[in-house]
């Protein structure tokens, strides 16, 4: 007999012993009692003590020996297929959580613990996440054999969406059962471009209706009271081509809009000289600068300086920045631009200074969604649209750059375009 198999005999006794440990407990008081008592004799309590503890070792080995009996010869998933397993989840993009055919977790990688930190392996996925649907969902595919979907939505930090997929799977051929494979897909960023675009759509049809209503309400009173009034009907025509203008500006920006974002992933590929395009801006502005009585100052620290660009969408933009200046800024009576090169000379920067009412600082996080506006009223008075920031941002993104802002209260604001450098004299 080998050392091995002579220390496993040894160990097998002593597991023995120590389960039948209460009925030798008992045992040992009781014929002990009686032989300390008198009752029995040293030789008969000995043996009885013997005949006992013999029949419970033998219990003892007995019930193991079956239970070992009966233990299934294929396991669900293998020490091996465990590791694979674990492996596998842990490279997939999703929260997966394995489950055996009675809803208790095998396997779950990272994300899974992330989205539901109580879930632990051994215990049942109910302990870990008290969803109903989504355990639903399990209970079906483990009792079915097919597919099931549930919705699972978490509320907090912020509101997540999931769809969550339970795949019954076999992983070892003979295993004793299924595991389910519970995959937490996450649709949250397409339910928020679902809801931007409803949002848009809303937005835009609103911004519409307004003239629409107004040049409809115009046309009846020309053909009702206004009849025979030659001064109303020009004043009212008036107005009517204000409103018209009004949804022209709205349709041409919508359009920039979505041209731009078409084509935001490609870069531009000419090359323009932004200085050049700065000066044309603010000649191109110098009539709204004065009727607004605003004093327009331009600093330029190069002859030249050469960025990756569209023409047309860089003019868009800095008209929209020196526009708004002028608009909502002209009470400062003066506006600096200033075209600088930042950043070891790598990027180049435009900031258009104003000394006007300035922006409160929770507007400036949001003004660059479309249809913000600080004031609603003002902006449609000045002829806003509420989209011109939105155009300058996805611009500015198309080439590459950032746009930050900086506000202080009564003390006017600064829009700076940043953007990559190509060249510079
Ligand atoms: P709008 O068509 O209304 O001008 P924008 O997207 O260009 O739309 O600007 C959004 C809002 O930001 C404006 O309605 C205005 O309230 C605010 N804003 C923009 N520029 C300035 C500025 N220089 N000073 C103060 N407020 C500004």
């Amino acid at each position: 007999m080998s050392l091995a198999s002579d220390e496993d005999g040894l160990l097998r006794f002593v597991d023995w012993l120590l389960r039948a440990r209460p009925v030798l407990a008992a045992a040992v008081v009781v014929f002990g009692a009686l032989w300390a008592f008198g009752f029995m004799a040293a030789g008969p309590a000995l043996a009885g003590f013997v005949l006992i503890s013999a029949a419970a070792l033998l219990m003892v080995a007995h019930g193991l020996a079956t239970r070992e009996a009966s233990t299934p010869v294929t396991p669900l998933v293998g020490a091996s297929e465990g590791a694979l397993v674990e492996a596998v989840l842990s490279g997939l993009p999703d929260a997966v959580v394995a489950l055996d055919p009675h809803g208790s977790v095998v396997a779950l990688n990272a994300r899974a613990n992330a989205l539901a930190p109580a879930l632990r392996r051994g215990e049942p996925i109910s302990l870990g996440l008290r969803n109903p649907e989504v355990l639903d969902a399990i209970r079906r595919a483990g009792a079915n054999g097919a597919v099931e979907r549930a919705e699972f939505i978490v509320r907090t930090p912020v509101e997540c969406w999931y769809e969550v997929v339970a795949v019954p799977v076999t992983p070892v051929s003979g295993a004793a059962g299924r595991l389910i494979l519970t995959t937490f897909h996450d649709l949250t960023p397409l339910r928020r471009v679902e809801e931007m675009r409803a949002d848009f759509v809303a937005n835009a049809s609103h911004e519409l209706r307004t003239p629409l209503a107004a040049l409809s309400g115009f046309i009846d009173t020309l053909r009702g009271p206004a009849r025979n009034d030659p001064l109303a009907r020009d004043r009212f025509l008036g107005i009517m081509e204000a409103q018209a203008n009004r949804m022209a500006r709205l349709i041409g920006d919508l359009l920039s809009l979505s041209r731009i974002e078409l084509n935001e992933h490609r870069r531009p590929d000419a090359e323009v000289d932004l200085v050049a395009i700065v000066r044309q801006v603010i000649d191109g502005l110098q009539t709204l600068a004065s009727d607004r009585e605003v004093e327009v100052q331009l600093s330029v620290s190069a002859e030249r300086v050469t960025v990756r660009g569209d023409r047309d969408e860089l003019i868009r933009l800095l008209e929209n920045l020196v526009e708004n200046a002028l608009k909502y800024a002209a009470s400062g009576k003066r506006l600096d631009i200033t075209l600088a090169l930042a950043e070891g000379r790598r990027e180049v920067r435009v900031a258009v200074r104003d000394y006007g009412p300035g922006i409160a600082p929770d507007h400036l996080p949001r003004l660059t969604e479309r249809f913000y506006r600080v004031d609603v009223g003002e902006s449609r008075a000045q002829g806003g649209t509420g989209l011109g920031l939105a155009l300058v941002k996805h611009i500015v993104s198309r080439h590459g750059g950032r746009l930050t802002i900086e506000s202080v209260l009564g003390q006017g604001a600064t829009f700076t375009v940043h953007l990559p450098v190509l060249s510079r004299r």
